[in-house]
């Protein structure tokens, strides 16, 4: 009897829990890299943190990873990689090694991108084709490459976002630093 109660006490506590919890978001950090870049970008820049929120887990999932980008001289890319039902999967492969700030905001130029593709509702490759045709530039060299005006000013941006919480995190450092340490009090026993 007493483990039959036992059961029903953790099936229950079983659903309870899956009803506390919150769905999946849209935006998904695959790796450390990602992991790392997307928090400093949630926590330092609020363009970015907009970014992110602005996708519904409900139509788009984002998938954010480093990797080599194969595309010459180009620090991120987009791409819609498939659908299912109302669902659209974009991946989003940034490069690894660049430094922690710049990481970030290629990671919100291509959020960006991600972003173009949701709005426009496009489903398939040749719309997606004919969308950056129509809203970008194809990149020079680069068979079926685009590049559009809002990713570039939404990665700046949150640039100089990170560029301006790093410049107070320093003067708080500095500032920090300049206030006088407390006397200590020293107990001499003769
Ligand atoms: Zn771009």
């Amino acid at each position: 009897m007493k483990a039959t109660c036992a059961l029903v006490l953790v099936v229950s506590l079983g659903i309870a829990e899956l009803r506390g919890q919150e769905a999946p978001p849209a935006v998904r950090a695959m790796d450390a890299g990602a992991v790392e870049a997307c928090n400093h970008g949630r926590v330092s820049s609020t363009s970015f943190r907009a970014l992110v929120e602005s996708f519904d887990p409900e139509h788009v999932v984002v998938h954010v990873e480093t990797g080599v980008v194969r595309i010459f001289g180009t620090a991120g890319a987009t791409r819609l990689v498939g659908t299912a039902g109302h669902w659209r999967y974009v991946r989003i492969t940034v490069d690894p090694d660049l430094p922690l700030d710049e990481r970030t905001a290629v990671i919100a130029h291509e959020l960006q991108h991600a972003r173009e593709i949701a709005d426009a509702a496009a489903v398939t490759q040749n719309q997606v084709r004919q969308l950056f045709e129509r809203i970008g530039r194809p990149v020079q060299g680069a068979v079926d490459t685009y590049e559009t005006a809002g990713a570039i000013t939404a990665g700046m941006r949150v640039w100089r976002e990170l560029r301006a919480t790093a410049a107070r995190t320093r003067a708080m450092a500095r500032a920090l630093k300049t206030v006088p340490e407390p006397p200590i009090a020293v107990v001499r026993v003769q």
